[in-house]
């Protein structure tokens, strides 16, 4: 066996060599977005891309999911690989040569990117079986855009798929122009937040605008909520585990001079913790409802769960820092400050086993990350320079994982 940089070395100039092929599909399916848990076109390109490698494929019931098994020479471990396949709902505006060709619909979250990586890093590993003591599977799952569809792969069995040796880890790559090109960053414990969605709906009782006595007007009992909300988070939300409330839509009211019946509200609750998301919830529940109680009226409390915490596992975080310096260089991996407040369901995976998240930055060279459009922008563009430091690492964090 050759010594570690210089195998890690080739990994890199082997994915570089490998770029016009990962840049081309990515490009096709940059193309063809598809939203949701069907993505009939998409599962049919990723299904062909991996066609003629040494991997056995499974595709979802439930979904368009697609799983695949690379065996290694000799027995041992299995290590999950993801990526995921959903587009948003966004009309491109980027003017690219290969922009969306489907109305409305965009690879704004660079998920093209991801299953273009997975695919080039599923090549490097095909090449590599003889390094490998245990199973790769790769995960390419539609739904990731508020769908859940990571759990409907894991209810289809997928840390089994290999019965001999469940899934033990796991390794995903988000792409992102909030850092420059062809670094990656991570951080250990959470990464990204739980997301939960809340609708109140107020009912009183509606009347002559001046007449309210004869009423029970909700509008100022909403704009009451929203603020007795602001308070309870900087009250009741200890700080070093916080908790974001952001009531993004309110909805009351048809005329000056009519007071309505009812009132609309619904927000997003963002935590880093179970026990704050738990806790959170909770309280926007009592909240809308002790005030809403206070001026005589009702609110119907609704939670729309979203996905879980992200939490990445403290050693493996470490180990894709050291990956990514060993084989980028010191000033391409970076440790996060902070985690996002955004939310992932490749939680769902993390939540069963020890693994990590990791960002792969893609500014383009001639915007600076602080300002250029991000993920789910209509003109977001992330720079394809930086696709071979995905694959490379992506093949690197099982290569290790699985050095026997
Ligand atoms: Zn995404």
């Amino acid at each position: 066996m050759s010594a570690p940089s210089s195998s890690v070395a080739e990994l890199l100039a082997a994915a570089r060599a490998d770029a016009d092929r990962t840049v081309d599909l990515r490009r096709r399916l940059h193309r063809t977005p598809e939203i949701g848990l069907q993505l009939p076109r998409t599962q049919a390109t990723v299904l062909e891309a991996l066609g003629d490698l040494p991997i056995e494929l499974t595709t979802g019931t439930s979904t368009t999911s697609v799983v695949g098994v690379l065996r290694g020479a000799r027995p041992g471990p299995t290590y999950l690989l993801r990526g995921d396949m959903d587009a948003l709902p966004v009309r491109e505006d980027t003017g690219l040569t290969f922009a969306s060709e489907v109305p409305g619909a965009m690879h704004a979250c660079g998920h093209d990117t991801h299953m273009a990586m997975l695919v080039g890093a599923a090549r490097l590993l095909a090449e590599r079986r003889d390094a490998l003591a245990g199973q790769v599977v790769f995960m390419v799952q539609p739904g990731e855009e508020g769908f859940h569809g990571a759990r409907y792969m894991l209810e289809e069995g997928l840390l089994d798929v290999v019965p001999e040796a469940p899934v033990s880890g796991a390794f995903a790559l988000h792409i992102s122009t909030m850092w420059r090109t062809g670094t990656i960053n991570v951080r250990p414990g959470p990464v990204m937040a739980a997301a939960d969605h809340f609708r109140i709906t107020l009912r009183g009782r509606g009347g002559h605008a001046s007449t309210p006595h004869l009423t029970a007007d909700p509008v100022p009992v909403a704009a009451e909520i929203i603020l007795a909300l602001q308070a309870m988070v900087t009250r009741r939300v200890d700080v070093f585990d916080p908790a974001v409330v952001t009531v993004g839509h309110v909805a009351a009211g048809s005329a000056n001079n009519i007071i309505p019946e009812t009132a609309f509200l619904e927000g997003t609750i963002r935590t880093l913790s179970a026990h704050r998301r738990a806790d959170t919830v909770a309280a926007v529940e009592r909240v809308a409802t002790h005030v809403a109680a206070a001026h005589d009226l009702t609110a119907e409390f609704t939670r729309v769960e979203g996905y879980p915490v992200t939490v990445n596992d403290a050693a493996v975080a470490a180990q894709v820092g050291a990956t990514a310096a060993t084989l980028l260089g010191g000033q391409a991996s970076a440790t996060m400050p902070v985690p996002l407040m955004g939310a992932e369901d490749f939680s769902y995976v993390l939540e069963r086993v020890p693994g990590a998240m990791a960002f792969l930055g893609a500014c383009p060279p001639d915007l600076e990350p602080e300002s250029a459009p991000g993920n789910h922008s209509n003109l977001v563009v992330f720079d394809e320079d930086a696709l071979p430091a995905g694959v490379a690492l992506y093949a690197q964090m099982a290569l290790q994982a699985l050095a026997g």
